[in-house]
């Protein structure tokens, strides 16, 4: 419920000649107000903090109530306007705090269903999700979209709840999530450490890494850790399932795979491109 929209009724001061007489016009007055909200059918403007005024008679006076918007949510004038700000700040979130490329934040406007898309959409949030292609068939598009699914499931319903709680929902949630390329995992140690204990981790672009062995064993270990406490990855790449067999040994690819297979998912992405359709929707 909107708290803010209570305590604003206007002072009632009408003559009130005997309690029975008063409680009668507080029926009939609350009678009325039932009957005007139910009328409500589209968001009467202006709706721009989610309350609507309802005007009453009560006896011989007229006063107005500020109460919930009947229809409040994303059909309404301030569902819209509220809408905007948690995409908006959720980008800032996805791409300051998370690490999230700006490029696959801004096409947040608008669905594009990819077969990645689809398979985040349907992922459990177990183990490990592989979105496996080539490049512009859409993973890492589809990790960034399931990252922006996951944080609005945290904030839960914003229409039920303050402007600083949904906010301090979705920054809360938003510093367990890590974005990071395979190449700065192996680069930097304090991600390497970072990323092992994060409660939902994107490894973008596995297989982009150096190929010394010393790079290949951070990143063993990385999968290791977080396959042992089941900690929910999204991997995405351009290595096959045999690739990545031989890149990191077969212990490690039956680790993701028969992990993938069984509570996640390995995803052949296939050859559509994202950038393709970006611009067969803009022509
Ligand atoms: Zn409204």
């Amino acid at each position: 419920m909107q708290e803010h929209c209570y305590g604003k009724s206007n002072t009632m001061s009408s003559h009130i000649g005997s309690i029975a007489d008063a409680s009668q016009r507080v029926v009939t007055m609350l009678a009325e107000k039932e009957k005007k909200i139910a009328e409500i059918t589209s968001c009467p403007a202006p709706c721009t903090d989610g309350c609507v005024s309802i005007k009453l008679q009560m006896g011989n006076n007229r006063v107005v109530q500020e109460e919930t918007c009947p229809i409040l949510g994303p059909n309404c004038a301030y569902g819209v306007a509220l809408q905007r700000q948690i995409a908006q700040r959720l980008a800032e979130l996805m791409t300051a705090k998370i690490g999230i490329p700006r490029r696959h934040v801004a096409r947040f406007d608008r669905y594009i269903e990819t077969i990645a898309t689809k398979e985040a959409t349907r992922w459990n949030s177990r183990g490990f999700l592989v979105l496996s292609g080539k490049t512009g068939c859409g993973k890492s598009y589809a990790a960034a979209w399931f990252v922006d699914r996951y944080l609005r499931s945290r904030i839960g319903n914003p229409y039920q709840s303050e402007t600083w709680e949904w906010r301090a929902k979705a920054e809360s949630a938003a510093s367990g999530v890590m974005w990071s390329g395979a190449q700065s995992i192996v680069e930097d140690r304090s991600i390497a450490t970072d990323v092992k204990r994060s409660s939902l981790l994107i490894l973008d672009d596995l297989g982009k890494e150096s190929e010394l062995s010393s790079a290949q064993a951070i990143i063993r270990d990385v999968i290791s850790k977080r396959y042992d406490s089941e900690r929910p990855t999204i991997i995405t790449t351009e290595l096959t399932v045999s690739d990545i067999g031989v890149r990191y040994g077969r212990a490690l690819a039956e680790r993701v795979i028969g992990e993938a297979e069984d509570g996640g998912r390995f995803v052949t992405c296939g050859d559509l491109s994202l950038r393709l359709i970006d611009r067969n929707c803009a022509a």
